[in-house]
């Protein structure tokens, strides 16, 4: 079986009626890019910045993200690496930051809510990716977007930094693409008012999961609550799909559903454009896709969206999924 999962590598994510997705890796250093690469994946759908920041005592240079920016956009050869600016924050601290202590750290002072106050940090990183853009085809995405007003915001930013380099001579992909997570109901819930100022989202459903469901994602406690096959969840990411095609853009989705087997032919159904999760899934998801019908997976993403428990949704595709090997 191994074996046969191994041939999938160099075969495209499509259908048997010929719908074609695109299946990406999630990464967190540029080492990662090897097992992306020869696991097949066809991008890197999420590049987790923070381990730049991570395990030393002082901000990384402009220098020290640039050269590792640089290194994965030209590793993958032209293919679309998806940098996702820094996340730190919740359960992720930063020694020499001087964080506030929070009551709730998970809703309180991260992502793109930190970069928009320090925007020393924020423009730094934007500089070396925008420097790193030059050498491949990145697309730069923003964590924790909760309204239309933190994507202006940062816009706001990056067309500043923008304007440097370009008063300094420095080369950038001048079209970059530029789009968000979907991490907070919020944001899901007004995905047509963001879609048309965004050229892409990418769905995380691990935090969506938590926030829609207000269930800590780590809290061992609370597990049987965090069910990101629960109605609720479903409906958001079958809306958010619908909102960027309907403004022409595409949706991805970079949480662990994209690489959850069980998730695999609801998500197809119902239209995501890019699976991206860790590089050891994609053989699996990929043998799913190559051996379903595009019109079939339709029915059963309507059929699933009709019912009424996260149990019996899961129980369901366990049963479909078995036959397929
Ligand atoms: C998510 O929230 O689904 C996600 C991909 O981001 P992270 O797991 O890094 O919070
Ligand atoms: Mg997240």
């Amino acid at each position: 079986k191994v074996e046969k999962l191994k041939k999938l590598k160099d075969l495209p994510a499509i259908t048997l009626d010929g719908k074609k997705v695109m299946l990406a890796a999630n990464i967190g250093t540029p080492k990662d890019v090897k097992s992306a690469l020869a696991n097949g994946a066809e991008g890197v759908g999420l590049f987790r910045t923070e381990f730049l920041y991570m395990d030393r005592t002082t901000l990384p240079t402009e220098e020290e993200q640039f050269e590792a920016y640089k290194e994965v956009a030209e590793r993958m050869e032209g293919k679309p690496v998806t940098i996702r600016t820094l996340d730190i924050g919740g359960d992720k601290g930063l020694p020499y930051l001087d964080m506030p202590k929070e009551m709730n750290p998970f809703l309180g002072y991260r992502a793109i809510r930190l970069c928009l106050d320090r925007t020393d940090i924020f423009k730094t990183q934007l500089r070396a990716i925008l420097r790193a853009s030059a050498y491949g085809n990145i697309h730069i995405m923003y964590p924790m977007i909760s309204s239309i007003t933190d994507v202006r915001r940062a816009n706001a930013v990056l067309n500043e930094v923008k304007a440097e380099l370009d008063k300094e001579g420095i080369k950038y992909d001048k079209n970059i693409k530029v789009g968000i997570m979907v991490e907070i109901p919020s944001a899901a819930v007004t995905a047509d008012i963001l879609a048309k100022e965004v050229d892409f989202f990418s769905i995380g459903t691990n935090d969506l999961t938590q926030y829609t469901l207000a269930v800590d994602r780590m809290n061992e406690h609370v597990k049987d609550y965090y069910q990101p096959f629960n109605p609720a969840v479903l409906r958001l990411i079958k809306f958010v799909i619908d909102a960027a095609h309907k403004e022409g853009k595409f949706a991805a989705m970079c949480g662990e559903m994209a690489g959850d087997p069980l998730a695999t032919v609801i998500l197809l159904g119902l239209g995501l454009d890019e699976f991206s999760m860790s590089a050891t899934s994609i053989p699996k998801v990929k043998n799913i896709i190559r051996n379903i019908e595009y019109e079939k997976a339709k029915e059963i993403a309507e059929k699933v969206l009709n019912m009424k428990e996260a149990e019996k949704i899961q129980q369901m595709m366990e049963d479909m999924i078995k036959n397929i090997d």
